[in-house]
Parts: C-alpha cells; sequence; structure tokens
C-alpha cells in the first residue's frame, strides 16, 4: 500500500481482509494498530505478531487513518463511537478497496492495470468469477478478488498488462472514494442489507458510488431490469463523458447488451450481433445468469476482449460452488445446492429456473421472509423446513403448498429425495434457503457442504448404519 510510508493506521476488524490489509500496510511502511471486539480476531492478529490495543481508547491525534473491514458492524454501539472519535479527530475512515485505489493511482502508467469492479444486490460473485474467466481464457493475466476469495490488497504485485477482476459490496463501496474503474458493473438493486445503510436511499447511494470517478474511456454497465439501477443508469447518461451500456435479460434495446430467451445479443456497436446461446452453456441456468452473462460480456469487451473470446468464454464457465449447482444425481432426482441464496430475491431466481420443486427453505429469516414468493409456491410440490425461520414458513405456506418440518438438514435431505423419488418422475431437490445460515452454520459454505455430505449420504446407506 502506498501513501502512509512511517504513518501509524488503525485496522479494526481482523477477518481475512483485516488482517490481509495490515500486512498490506505494513510492507508498505505503515506502522499498524489493530483491534476487533473479537477474541478470536485479535488472537490471530497477535499470533502474527502485530500490535494489538482497544481502539476506542486510542489517541487518535496519532493516526493518520482508520482502515475498516467490511464485515465490522457499524450498527453496533463500539465500533459506531470509535468511527466516530475517529471522525472527530480529523482521521480518515476508508477500507481496503480505497487503498488498493490510491495504490493504483499513485503508480506510473505503464504500472497500472485496469480495473472491473462489480457490485449489485444479487449475482456479484457469480458475474465477478465468469468475468475472470473470461479475460483469463483470453488469455489475459488476471486476479480475481475483492469482496470473494482473496481480499484485494492480497492480490499479486500489480503491473499495467493484469486486469482486477474485484467484486465490491455496497459496505466497502461507502468506504472507498478514489477508485477509477475502467469498467464498473452495477447488476440490480433490490431491497437487502438495508439495516447497516440506514434504508434505501442510503444502499442506493453506496451502490451508485461504483460510478463514482469514471470518466472518457471509461464504461459503466448497469442493469435497467429493476426501478432502481434504471433511474441511476437515466441519470448518469446525461452526466459525463463515459461509455453507458444498459444491460437486460429481458427486452431488447437501441444499445448495450441484451438477452432475450437465452439468446445474448450485443448492441455495443453499430449493429446488433446475436453472441451467444446461454441455454448451451455448461454453467449459467435460469434468467438471472442471462443478466449476469451481460454484464460479465460487456465489461470484458470494455477490457478489450475480443466479443469472440467473450461468447467463447461464457460458454466454458465452470460455475461457482453453491450457486446453482448440482451436487448429485440418483435414479431420476436431481440435487442443486443454492445455498448462496440468503435472501427472499435470491432464492426466486432458483425458484422460477424449475416448474417444480422439492424445496428445502430455512435458516435464519431475513426481514420479508418468503412473503415476496407466494407466486412462486404453485411450483413447490413441498417444502422441507428448517432452523429458525421453520415457523414462520410454515405460516407462509400453510394453505398455499404442502410443507413439513425437518430441523435440521440431513431430515430435509431425505424427507425431499424419498418424496422426489416416490413421485416417479425426473425431479430437483432445491436447497435455496432464503434464509442467512448463522443459526446452524459458520456460513453459506458451510450449510452447502452439509447438504452435499446429507446427498452422498443417501447413496452410502450401509455406512450411514454403521
Ligand atoms: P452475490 O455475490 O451478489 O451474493 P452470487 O453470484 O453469489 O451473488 O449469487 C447468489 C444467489 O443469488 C444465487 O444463488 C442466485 O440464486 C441469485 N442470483 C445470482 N445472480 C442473480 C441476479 N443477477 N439477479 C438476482 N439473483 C441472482
Amino acid at each position: 500500500v502506498r501513501g502512509f510510508e512511517g504513518r501509524k493506521v488503525a485496522v479494526f476488524g481482523l477477518g481475512r481482509t483485516g488482517l490481509t490489509a495490515a500486512r498490506a500496510l505494513v510492507a508498505g511502511g505503515a506502522e499498524v494498530v489493530l483491534w476487533d471486539e473479537n477474541e478470536g480476531g485479535r488472537s490471530a492478529a497477535e499470533f502474527e505478531g502485530f500490535k494489538v490495543a482497544d481502539l476506542s481508547k486510542a489517541d487518535w491525534s496519532e493516526f493518520a487513518a482508520l482502515m475498516l473491514s467490511p464485515g465490522v458492524p457499524l450498527t453496533h454501539p463500539k465500533p459506531h463511537w470509535t468511527v466516530e472519535m475517529a471522525q472527530a479527530a480529523g482521521v480518515e475512515v476508508l477500507g481496503d478497496i480505497e487503498l488498493f485505489a490510491r495504490t493504483v493511482n499513485a503508480a506510473p502508467p505503464h504500472k497500472r492495470p485496469k480495473i472491473a469492479l462489480i457490485t449489485g444486490t444479487n449475482g456479484k460473485s457469480t458475474t465477478t468469477a465468469l468475468l475472470g474467466h473470461i479475460c483469463a481464457s483470453a488469455g489475459r493475466d488476471t486476479r480475481v478478488g475483492g469482496n470473494i476469495g482473496v481480499g484485494v490488497l492480497g492480490l499479486e504485485d500489480m503491473h499495467g498488462g493484469a486486469v482486477y477482476v474485484l467484486e465490491v459490496s455496497s459496505y466497502q463501496l461507502d468506504l472507498t472514494s478514489s477508485l477509477k474503474p475502467d469498467a464498473a458493473v452495477l447488476l440490480n438493486i433490490s431491497a437487502d442489507h438495508l439495516d447497516r445503510h440506514g434504508g434505501m436511499d442510503g444502499y442506493v447511494a453506496a451502490k451508485r458510488r461504483a460510478l463514482l470517478n469514471q470518466g472518457k474511456g471509461d464504461t459503466a454497465i448497469i442493469g435497467v431490469d429493476d426501478p432502481w439501477c434504471q433511474r441511476i443508469c437515466t441519470e448518469i447518461t446525461a452526466a459525463n463523458r463515459r461509455t453507458i451500456w444498459p444491460i437486460s435479460a429481458s427486452r431488447s434495446m437501441g444499445r448495450g447488451v441484451y438477452a432475450i430467451q437465452g439468446v445474448l445479443y450485443d448492441a455495443t456497436g453499430d449493429r446488433v450481433v446475436e453472441v451467444a446461446d446461454l441455454m448451451r452453456a455448461r454453467s449459467l441456468p435460469g434468467r438471472h445468469n442471462w443478466q449476469n452473462a451481460a454484464a460479465a460480456y460487456a465489461a470484458a469487451r470494455a477490457l478489450g476482449v475480443s466479443a469472440e473470446d467473450a461468447a467463447a468464454g461464457l460458454m466454458s464457465f465452470p460455475g461457482l460452488a453453491h450457486r446453482m449447482e448440482t451436487v448429485g444425481t440418483i435414479g431420476r432426482v436431481r440435487f442443486v445446492n443454492d445455498s448462496k441464496a440468503t435472501n427472499a430475491d435470491a432464492a426466486r431466481q432458483a425458484l422460477s429456473s424449475y416448474p417444480r420443486v422439492y424445496w428445502i427453505a430455512g435458516g435464519k429469516p431475513k426481514s420479508d421472509g418468503i412473503a415476496p414468493l407466494h407466486d412462486l409456491f404453485p411450483r413447490v410440490a413441498k417444502a422441507y423446513l428448517i432452523g429458525e425461520a421453520a415457523d414462520q414458513f410454515a405460516q407462509e405456506l400453510e394453505g398455499r403448498a404442502p410443507y413439513e418440518q425437518c430441523g435440521v438438514i440431513d431430515a430435509a435431505v431425505a424427507a425431499a429425495f424419498a418424496d422426489a423419488k416416490a413421485s416417479g418422475e425426473d425431479a430437483i431437490v432445491l436447497l435455496s434457503p432464503a434464509c442467512a445460515s448463522f443459526d446452524q452454520f459458520s456460513d453459506f459454505e458451510a450449510r452447502g457442504e452439509a447438504f452435499r455430505h446429507a446427498v452422498e449420504g443417501l447413496t452410502r446407506p450401509a455406512l450411514r448404519g454403521a
């Protein structure tokens, strides 16, 4: 990290991102002081030999900056006070993406990499991985990180030929002001995570920051299938000289990139070109993935990848774990792991991909529960409910679709399999919980792995009995 040589920087939040940032700051000559409300984070930092001290008692006149990890909940009082104290003392509060941006901006032009930023409520990781795959398959030196995989400051040393594909959450955008992405993708906006941004206005404003600092030569790629993004697209069209490519997964447009019935059209040039049949792609099922594909394709084009290479990358994308991932097939029953669907909007995408599903749902509920999904209940052959949300979900389903209380994922998989098999038809058992995982699991990955194990267990009855 550049810009903090010989200065003191506080790092609050010691998960993966915080520790990676602390290392990068030290490598850049800064002195760091670290803190986490949580004992586990502090011991990890102490183990590495970092100085750990309670930042709520810090003398802020000594510090040049406070770096906040994206995981720090500012709604909790102590982090909140700490930030207020730092701000009152005139100390800058920033995030890891901002530290990266300043390093890039300070580099000489021949060392400056190309940057693609991807944000939105849903589809960020898929689009980021997909764009990374396209760029790498096209022979570009590609680093994928940010909110996915490695924190941005943990990526290898940058150089002028590299492409950075960064997934950036709205929390990270809140703490970023200098990033100047060559391609900025804003996929969609729907009501999620509102708690941390003080309502919808704050959330939309955070997402909008993705497009900050863009100018001539840069490209903004904006999903126009929801009213908030549509409005942002209209507003910025008037504003400056960047290129704007709207994307849609449902309608044709005079410019940009769009998919109709899974066929992807490129309208970024003088004429409209049909570029790919996404129905035949290895791993892009469902309309929501057409939006992701349109966005990744457009971003790849903006970064200079040819139309042919971009289309070839879409077709060969292997997919991401825990997102509509087929984890097994037994007879005519296919098991789909969509553990990443932690809200109703994400689960909607999964449910609408199949005409009839045996649906495993539940976990730690979000505020709107599954009420927004009523129109899809006719597709539910039966629901298998787990976790804290089970009673609430049962009330929503009552009289609308059959359901069963299963408590835990193993029981749900066993019950769903028995019913799906008995139907005698081709059937889908889908884990798409519409809930956070924290009531029963450490994260959505652990929940998806538990589903995978349960499915594997179905084919090993002898072992289970042992
Ligand atoms: P994120 O990183 O934004 O959380 P992911 O790519 O990990 O998004 O996808 C999470 C879940 O959201 C997927 O399992 C899928 O059900 C749903 N999803 C993916 N892409 C979209 C999209 N473009 N619009 C709405 N929902 C989507």
